[in-house]
């Protein structure tokens, strides 16, 4: 995981903003835990409905939850070969604000195999991350910065129910920084 270059002027203190909430409010129930854990079954019996169905499921729930408008899903096939987000290349999945629609894919482009639900689920929680940006923290645009990263794990370990690791960063040339995974599996 890598962060954006950080933007000049104009849109700097959103960017800066987005780099320093680090966290996200969780609820106290397990819904999402429960409609994620459904997502696994659904997807190793390859039940493509139902995937479809419980991502949809999930976005209202997790809508409900931050008091944003709801945002519609599509569940693809095979996913293109090279998807451009925002300038990035993101392998799994979109946002698109203007439209509020997360796009993802259940499938690896060039084998056609099952996406691991691990990795399913983590792009849920990216993309739902990027229609919170706009929705419920009212940024202007909606980068990857290492708060961005943070409020994503914290949704996607909650939704999995798995313990949240404490993240390391090293800064890369031009203002971007990148996960230390080293430090990070080893918690220090
Ligand atoms: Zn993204």
């Amino acid at each position: 995981m890598l962060t954006d270059v950080p933007p000049r002027k104009a849109n700097r203190a959103g960017f800066l903003e987005s780099d320093r909430i680090r966290t996200l409010d969780l609820p106290g129930d397990g819904r999402l835990p429960s409609i994620s854990t459904s997502i696994e079954l659904a997807m190793k019996s390859e039940a493509t409905e139902e995937v479809r169905r419980l991502c949809t499921h999930f976005l209202s729930a997790a809508s409900e939850l931050y008091k944003v408008p709801s945002c519609t899903v599509r569940v693809l096939a095979a996913r293109p070969l090279r998807v451009r987000e925002r300038g990035t290349f993101e392998l799994f999945g979109d946002y698109h604000p203007e439209t509020s629609l997360i796009r993802v894919w259940m499938r690896t482009a060039v084998r056609k195999e099952i996406t691991s639900f691990g990795t399913f689920v983590s792009t849920l929680c990216h993309e739902f991350c990027h229609h919170l940006d706009f929705q419920k923290f009212g940024f202007s645009d909606s980068w990857h910065t290492r708060g961005f990263y943070e409020r994503a794990a914290v949704l996607y370990h909650h939704a999995r129910g798995t313990p949240l690791k404490k993240l390391f960063w090293v800064p890369v040339a031009g203002g971007r920084w990148r996960i230390d995974w080293q430090r990070t599996n080893r918690g220090a």
